[in-house]
């Protein structure tokens, strides 16, 4: 496995409309593990293709520790509810801001198996599956956040 670079704002693969997996091959799964490593090094809760470099719908979430979603092809089928919450992200560090997403929401991917999946995520675990799909369309969290926080003015848990 290997860590990967995590491409930054201005970067044009971050605005780009990714293309569809249509065999998984050892490329895709190695892809897979290399980006959970970045991941994990980054102490993110999700990551997209797109943001090490590779248009192709791939994303993986991270919410929970130990308990890695990997999402080829994801697509939103339900959404229901509203949050307003503090989003941050690896390729925009030092930017936080407010955004609604649904509180929660249905997810039908493939796995890395080639396996059919349905997720379901609630609280977190939504807005971070929301905010990965949106990086396959080239959308950023900035584009939807309806009030921009500086970052000296959040308290953070840690
Ligand atoms: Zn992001």
């Amino acid at each position: 496995m290997a860590i990967l670079n995590i491409v930054k704002e201005g970067d044009p693969v971050l605005r780009g409309k990714c293309r569809p997996v249509d065999e998984i091959t050892e490329r895709i799964i190695t892809l897979l593990d290399d980006m959970a490593q970045t991941l994990h090094e980054a102490d993110g809760v999700g990551l997209a293709a797109p943001q090490v470099g590779v248009r192709r719908r791939i994303a993986i979430v991270e919410t929970e520790p130990g308990e890695l979603i990997e999402l080829i092809n994801p697509v939103i089928t339900e959404t229901d509810g509203v949050q307003r919450e503090l989003e941050g992200c690896l390729s925009l560090p030092n930017k936080w801001g407010y955004t609604e997403r649904p509180m929660s929401v249905t997810v039908h991917a493939t796995d890395r198996n080639g396996n059919k999946v349905e997720i379901r995520g609630t609280g977190l675990k939504a807005r971070a599956l929301c905010h990965e799909i949106d990086h396959l369309d080239g959308i950023l969290f900035t584009d939807k956040a309806v009030e921009m926080v500086d970052p000296k003015d959040i308290e953070f848990d840690d």
